[in-house]
């Protein structure tokens, strides 16, 4: 992309507006334009983080055996009626009504329209386990929308939806997100803390919300310092159905819990005080990312979700839900990783990967040099943001700084005549000059 063809509105400023350094860094880098409260216009560059975030969340949840669907954001009241919860869900829930006075709500969550939709079609032990996921705005009227995209009104959420003949199968399919989320967070550059959760008004038996630990979070977190050091997902995790596969799942989802962490919404601190040693007890602060739950025919029974087994009776269906907050993660990732000049994107979501920076746009040898690795690079399928706008040299390092290209390159007069360009590193902020010739291999 080139920057003068681009729609990139950077900001000088820290917008007075946002309280925490997410909100700031993502209203100043044009990622995003606040329509009205909690909800917003993402503008080319927020989409493109957005877009590389929600396709991460997807590959982990193919990989676990999930399978996606869309459903809609607009949702009849009467299959929440069925459930009993649209009178219970209270106003988060933004109730709408159309021409012919029947009630509909913009989804908060999808649970009642999977159930519809499972129940249509399955009918047998054969069919499952099955889980269903999608990727879909929901809308819910928080109190005191705030932090820009963390918590907003309107957001974008990965739901999946667990369906199994019995308890243990359903745990199972618990298991598998449980691991599918570590890997996911990791792939994000982050790391997502599991910590055992009240369950809300989605309600159920068993439950965990992944923590991003940041220092702007909502929640005071204490946990256990194995969760900084450890690497969960090296171990290769198989999310087949066999026995041996279920008893490797389970080992592991233990093993993450031996470790212990809590909120203080839960008042678990003096707990967390007896269980951890003294020398790895760590506080601090965090943003839920992800949130999962267990609960059994809470939604199955009153709608009437069952199958046939394999003993020839109808069973009620056994449901988990999961979800992950894929606009969150946006605000969450660069919580956890910016400095004073900005953004540092993880290299897995980084939206573009290679910076072109022209000190000289104009001068026939500097665009010539800069063209050759623009068309280089895109030909070599990476993603390069070019600056060739009339601008000041220090405009143009500190715009490629605030967006976060994790690597740049800088062309200048003085550089092209020697043969010579300066490659700078955006995270350690570290400049090594290369010859021409290198540099276009290393591209190669
Ligand atoms: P919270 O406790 O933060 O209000 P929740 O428990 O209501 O979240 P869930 O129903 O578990 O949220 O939704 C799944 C995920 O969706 C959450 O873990 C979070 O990442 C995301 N999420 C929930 N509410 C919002 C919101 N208002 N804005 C952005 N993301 C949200
Ligand atoms: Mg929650």
């Amino acid at each position: 992309m080139r920057l003068s063809r681009y729609f990139l509105p950077v900001a000088k400023e820290t917008p007075s507006e946002a309280q925490i350094v997410s909100h700031q860094l993502m209203l100043r880098a044009g990622l995003i334009k606040q329509q009205q409260a909690g909800v917003y216009v993402w503008l080319p560059f927020g989409l493109k983080v957005l877009r590389n975030i929600e396709k991460i969340v997807r590959e982990e949840q193919d990989r676990s055996g999930a399978l996606e669907l869309l459903m809609p954001t607009m949702q009849s009241a009467d299959l929440w009626r069925e459930s009993g919860r649209y009178d219970d869900y209270g106003a988060e829930m933004l109730r709408i009504k159309d021409r012919h006075e029947r009630d509909m709500l913009f989804g908060p969550t999808a649970e009642e329209v999977v159930t519809d939709v499972v129940r249509t079609y399955i009918r047998s032990y054969k069919d499952l386990p099955l889980n269903l996921y999608n990727i879909q705005w929901k809308f819910r009227d928080e109190v005191r929308p705030r932090f820009g995209v963390m918590r907003g009104r309107e957001f974008l959420m990965k739901d999946a939806y667990s369906f199994d003949i019995d308890a243990d199968s359903a745990v199972d399919a618990y298991r598998k997100m449980f691991l599918a989320y570590l890997r996911t967070f990791q792939r994000l550059g982050l790391r997502g803390v599991p910590m055992r959760a009240a369950t809300g008004p989605i309600g159920g038996d068993l439950s965990h919300e992944f923590i991003i630990l940041a220092k702007n979070g909502e929640s005071a977190v204490f946990y256990d310092s194995v969760y900084e050091d450890k690497d969960w997902t090296t171990t290769d995790i198989s999310f087949e159905n066999d026995d041996a596969s279920k008893s490797a799942r389970k080992a592991m989802v233990d093993e993450v819990l031996a470790a212990y962490a809590a909120t203080d919404e839960m008042h678990e601190e003096e707990q967390f005080l007896a269980n951890v040693p003294e020398d790895r007890r760590r506080e601090g602060r965090g943003i839920e990312v992800g949130h999962i739950f267990f609960f059994g025919d809470k939604y199955s029974k009153p709608m009437n979700a069952k199958v046939m087994g394999k003993d020839g009776k109808e069973h009620v269906l056994q449901m988990g839900s999961y979800g992950i907050g894929v606009s969150r993660l946006v605000g969450a990732v660069i919580e956890a990783s910016h400095d004073e000049h900005g953004i540092i994107w993880p290299t897995e979501i980084a939206p573009f990967n290679l910076g072109i920076v022209n000190l000289k746009s104009g001068d026939t040898a500097c665009d010539e040099l800069c063209k050759k690795i623009y068309d280089l690079a895109t030909a070599k399928g990476l993603d390069p943001l070019y600056d060739d706008r009339d601008e000041r040299a220090g405009a143009k390092f500190a715009t490629m700084d605030v967006i976060g290209v994790p690597k740049q390159v800088v062309i200048g007069p003085r550089g092209v005549a020697n043969g010579i360009v300066e490659v700078k590193n955006r995270k350690t902020q570290e400049k090594t000059e290369m010859k021409i010739e290198d540099f276009l291999k290393s591209i190669e």
